[in-house]
């Protein structure tokens, strides 16, 4: 023992016969830290070793455990706790269960640590069976913890970055998913790729691309929380886990946030660097549990930003794959049923009511499911259209329809036939040389009853190549209609440089012109449109005589709908045609429409417009839903200062026009009154309010007729 360390009880237990100072003389030299303790846990006797391994001064009075190890702390970085602390249990508990050894660390004055293996022993009771002592030994394992530190450092982190490598990033993974679902947390696991990294690497060098990535790392490190991961996965690809999150969007704001961080320039060689970073997220929950799946929909939506444009994040959405999946199982069908011959046409007639004739039919792809029955194109076209099926599917119509109508010719019938081609299809490179090789094999009589009909909005898109198109296949005699004329932007220009020959009324404009304004005024504006361009118009989805003879006044001859006839197989079409009849109500509208006529409709459905939005609002009750009451200022008026007074105040039963307007409106703000009270279904007012519509309508009917030749 050292002159300077203080005297120490000596334990009691020394075996008999043995000289117990020289003994414990022996152990002021050895290095490790050597402690005998009492049996109730006092400490008799600590070699100098001990002092110096726990920092503590040479003259410490230490008495217990508390006093040696308080300010421990265990392997994880914890402190000590206090049951822990006690020696003699340790040795105890090393009896039964083997397990005598702790590691502790040891917080250092310097601001360093060390790593300390404790082991205790308990000594074998005294002669008299007196309880036993216990003697704990202290070694310093810092270098092997160090190493062990190193070993794992390099297993689980990115030597360059000194992130977390793929290693130890799916094993945070597993771990943070835990502690999401613990919480009813959002957990968003991103991938991240920089955009543009590979130039800089290849003309700046090997050292400044590591130089870029050890501070984007860093800048990674900085805009995540503590318990957030930033982790290098390879090459420039990172992984970032950010827990603790309530829903997409603060998802959202967190990677906003650091995309601008990451865009900022990084100064490298003396050069302003920048690159910019394409993230992809899944979201859990709201994404499976699968640590791998998530992995991989994060990766899959990474793509679908790069695709947006890169520099942005992209979520991964499990309903939009779920449907993406879906639509190449069915692609798949698709071809099958192709092959397997489950595609067939059925025809719908065109025919110009005001002559009487069948015009020609449009060809319209129906689906022969052998379990589901026969489907049409709506349930299944859009799921494709974005794919090459719906150009294999579109070559097979073509043909067919073609086909059909050799057979039809053979049969003596000569039916012009149109055909639907999709906008992918259509806007093929090399869709004109493909129509080139479907016509090839047909004779021109059937090749110059064809007509194609493309929708109006893939006409736009490259309006330079569809000219050439048509003005080719014109000299073939093929036809051109613009379908659901209305939807897209045509400009004059446009229409003026296509050369289509048909303009077809989108079908939604001609089922609502009768109820609403807008409508009835396109339907209008598309015909007057056709003339101006000496094109023909069609119009499409009539569905009932009033219809009919709505768009025979208006101009429009040539029509296509319900009212006339359902698309049906080829077969049915000539039974069709042999009993076609023109219905005699056509006959009655030989008169072309002249001003008074139009002003006159457009106000009856103004007025009906009007109408069913006060109906609708009594009904629902609703406040905010009110047409205009004041019939100084609701749309009628507006009709009638515009036009009505110039084009109709010289028709007799017109002169009745201001009184019953008046009255529609006193009987509307009866039922608002209700409405406001309440009171939502007053029969009687409601009759009353309906019966002056009635009167009204019946006016514009009679100057309607007035003004028609009898
Ligand atoms: P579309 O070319 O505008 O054809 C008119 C659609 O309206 C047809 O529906 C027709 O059955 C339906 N229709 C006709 N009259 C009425 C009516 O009075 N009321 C109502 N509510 N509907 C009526 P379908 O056959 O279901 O076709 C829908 C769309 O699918 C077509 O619209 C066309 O864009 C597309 N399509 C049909 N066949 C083909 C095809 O062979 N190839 C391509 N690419 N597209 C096709
Ligand atoms: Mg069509
Ligand atoms: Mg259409």
């Amino acid at each position: 023992m050292s002159a300077s360390h203080p005297a120490l009880p000596l334990p009691p237990a020394v075996p008999p016969g043995q000289d117990a100072t020289r003994c414990l003389v022996h152990l002021d030299c050895v290095l490790d830290g050597v402690q005998v303790w009492s049996a109730d846990g006092r400490l008799l006797y600590a070699n100098p070793a001990t002092y110096a391994l726990f920092e503590l001064p040479t003259d410490a009075q230490v008495d217990n455990c508390a006093q040696l190890f308080g300010h421990c702390l265990d392997d994880t970085g914890r402190p000590v706790s206090s049951a822990a602390l006690s020696i003699c249990d340790l040795a105890r508990g090393a009896q039964q269960m083997e397990h005598n050894q702790r590691v502790l660390r040891i917080p250092l004055a310097d601001g360093g640590e060390r790593w300390l293996r404790v082991r205790a022993y308990l000594q074998p009771p005294g002669p008299g069976g007196e309880p036993a002592g216990v003697v704990s030994t202290c070694f310093d394992v810092s270098r092997f913890v160090h190493q062990e530190q190193v070993l794992q450092e390099q297993a689980q982190y990115d030597a360059l970055t000194h992130l977390p490598n793929r290693v130890l990033f799916a094993d945070r993974l597993q771990l943070a998913l835990a502690t999401a679902q613990r919480r009813g947390e959002v957990l968003a696991v991103c991938m991240l790729d920089l955009d543009g990294f590979k130039p800089i690497n290849d003309t700046l060098g090997h050292q400044a691309g590591d130089r870029l990535l050890q501070e984007i790392a860093f800048r990674l490190g900085n805009a995540l929380r503590a318990d957030d991961t930033a982790a290098r996965l390879g090459g420039d690809e990172f992984g970032l886990l950010i827990g603790g999150l309530h829903g997409s969007v603060e998802c959202e704001q967190v990677l906003n946030r650091l995309l601008q961080d990451l865009a900022r320039p990084v100064q490298i060689k003396g050069q302003s660097v920048a690159v910019t970073a394409s993230v992809g997220v899944s979201l859990y929950p709201g994404d499976i549990r699968d640590p791998d799946l998530l992995l991989r929909h994060a990766d899959q939506a990474m793509y679908q930003a790069k695709e947006a444009g890169k520099g942005c994040f992209h979520i991964f959405d499990p309903a939009a794959a779920g449907k993406l999946r879906a639509s190449r199982q069915l692609l798949k069908k698709i071809q099958d049923a192709l092959d397997a011959g489950q595609f067939l046409l059925h025809y719908q007639p065109k025919v110009d009511c005001r002559r009487g004739r069948v015009v020609g039919v449009e060809a319209l792809v129906r689906w022969r499911h052998p379990v589901l029955g026969l489907r049409t194109p709506g349930e299944f076209l859009p799921l494709i259209e974005q794919d090459d099926a719906i150009i294999n599917l579109g070559e097979w119509v073509v043909g067919e329809a073609l086909a059909q109508m050799g057979r039809w010719r053979q049969a003596g019938l000569d039916l012009p036939v149109s055909v639907n081609i999709a906008a992918r299809q259509f806007l093929r490179g090399n869709f004109s040389a493909r129509l080139g090789e479907m016509l090839a094999g047909h004779p021109p009589e059937v090749v110059g009853r064809l007509g194609i009909e493309i929708v109006e909005t893939a006409v736009l898109e490259d309006i330079n190549a569809v000219s050439r198109l048509i003005h080719h296949y014109h000299k073939e005699g093929v036809r051109f209609d613009l379908d659901d004329f209305g939807t897209g932007y045509s400009s004059l220009t446009h229409l003026k440089r296509l050369a289509a020959d048909t303009l077809k009324i989108d079908q939604s404009f001609v089922r609502d012109m009768l109820d609403d304004p807008g409508d009835l005024t396109i339907v209008q504006g598309v015909i007057h449109l056709a003339r101006a361009f000496h094109l023909e118009v069609i119009a499409e989805g009539v569905e009932d005589i009033e219809h009919i003879l709505t768009l025979l006044d208006l101009g429009c001859d040539v029509m296509q709908g319900y009212a006339i006839a359902r698309p049906m197989p080829a077969e049915r079409l000539v039974e069709w045609l042999e009993g076609f009849q023109p219905d005699p109500r056509w006959r009655a509208a030989d008169n072309f429409p002249n001003r008074h006529d139009f002003e006159l409709l457009l106000a009856r459905v103004i007025h009906r417009f009007w109408q069913q939005q006060v109906l609708a609002a009594y009904h629902r009750l609703d406040g905010a839903a009110w047409p205009e009451l004041d019939p100084g200022h609701c749309r009628l008026a507006a009709w009638f200062e515009e036009s009505g007074r110039r084009h109709c105040s010289d028709i007799p039963p017109f002169h009745r026009f201001h009184e019953a307007h008046r009255e529609v409106h006193r009987r509307a703000q009866i039922l608002h009154q209700l409405a406001r009270e309440g009171v939502g279904n007053a029969d009687q007012p409601l009759a009353e309010f309906n019966a002056a519509c009635v009167e009204l309508q019946h006016i514009l009917s009679q100057c309607d007729a007035a003004t028609r030749p009898a």
